[in-house]
């Protein structure tokens, strides 16, 4: 078993991040990935300094080839299975994704046999797990997904501005993007007969000029992942060039809850209580990104992931004092 001073768990904007910090402060850190980052369906991500436009995996291939530049980094293709947490410090079991992988380094490193488990063990955790997307059940919906179903204006508005836009109402606070989206276009709230807004949001609604569909979405049509129009339960089939809605999510990884980490309650689904350090309530776990924030976007999660390393640092030294 080898022994690293940090595993991060999630080689995307916030895992990355963690780690860049644990190898520039010259710590042993173990990154694991299961490739399979939120935003994987989207051809480009949108408004992250200096890399706007760019494919959401050339985004991470880039970093992970800066962050093998650093010696003290080790990078293992796979999925995590379970950590536990004893005297020294954690154990992770992980499952490679391809043993014989040039991406496997820590898997080579053990000569693991295809699809093995083996232990590493850390002093500290970052969990950068991310979250699952959990879409609204219509007809026509997750072909599009990441395409011209989107979750975020500020991410993809620009790139389909002009022309008719919907929110599809899925939690109450979709209003909100009901009163955001007619800076990007046209806008229909379609309440789906679940999010009636109030009368102060109904009025709101209008003074933007967002319009208010009750009858609802039941397919999307045009040839996918293009958006051409909306058929709603009566029949009538509305043009739009994109829809916006919020999925119902959940941590795309068991770890948080096996280690007996606290939660809280976001607006899309639960998420892992951290302190202003980005510690979690297990000491020496921290967490970073979607799966331990309520609002969820690229440099956010970036960012979150670089205060988690930092911290991680931060806590080694500390310990020994
Ligand atoms: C369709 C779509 C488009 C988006 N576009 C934008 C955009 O343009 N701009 C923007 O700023 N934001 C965008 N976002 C939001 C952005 O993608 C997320 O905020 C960001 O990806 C969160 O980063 P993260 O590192 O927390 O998690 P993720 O990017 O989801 O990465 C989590 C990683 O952890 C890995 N993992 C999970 N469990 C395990 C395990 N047990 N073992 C090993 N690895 C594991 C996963 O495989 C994955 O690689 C978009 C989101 C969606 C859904």
């Amino acid at each position: 078993m080898n022994q690293y001073d940090a595993i991060v768990v999630g080689g995307s904007f916030a895992g990355l991040s963690a780690a860049m910090q644990l190898a520039r402060a010259r710590r042993r850190v173990l990154l694991i990935d299961g490739g399979q980052p939120r935003n994987r369906w989207s051809p480009a991500v949108h408004g992250f300094l200096a890399l706007d436009g760019m494919a959401p995996a050339d985004i991470r291939a880039q970093a992970l080839r800066q962050l093998r530049a650093y010696p003290t980094f080790s990078y293992a293709a796979g999925t995590a299975q379970c950590a536990d947490r004893d005297a020294d410090g954690f154990v992770v079991q992980w499952t490679p994704a391809h043993p014989a992988d040039a991406g496997g380094d820590a898997a080579k490193a053990h000569g693991l046999p295809p699809g093995a488990a083996a232990a590493q063990r850390a002093a500290r955790l970052v969990l950068a797990t991310g979250v699952k997307d959990t879409l609204p059940a219509i007809d026509g919906l997750a072909e599009r997904w990441g395409r011209t179903v989107l979750h975020c204006p500020y991410c993809h508005g620009f790139e389909v501005s002009g022309g008719a836009l919907g929110v599809l109402a899925a939690f109450p606070q979709s209003v909100h993007q009901g009163l955001l989206l007619p800076d990007w276009g046209d806008t229909t709230y379609f309440t789906q007969g679940l999010h009636e807004p109030s009368a102060e949001e109904a009025a709101q609604l209008q003074s933007r000029g967002t319009r208010v569909e009750r009858v609802p979405v039941v397919a999307l049509l045009g040839s996918a992942p293009q958006l051409e129009a909306v058929r709603l339960a009566d029949g009538r089939v509305l043009p739009l060039r994109a829809l916006f809605t919020a999925p119902v999510t959940s941590m795309a990884s068991p770890l948080a809850e096996q280690l007996g980490c606290a939660f809280e309650q976001g607006p899309t689904g639960p998420h892992i209580q951290v302190d202003a350090g980005q510690q979690t309530s297990v000491p020496g776990v921290f967490a970073a990104g979607d799966a331990a924030a309520a609002r969820h976007n690229g440099t956010l999660a970036s960012a979150a992931g670089v205060l988690a390393g930092v911290s991680a640092h931060a806590s080694l030294i500390m310990a020994t004092l």
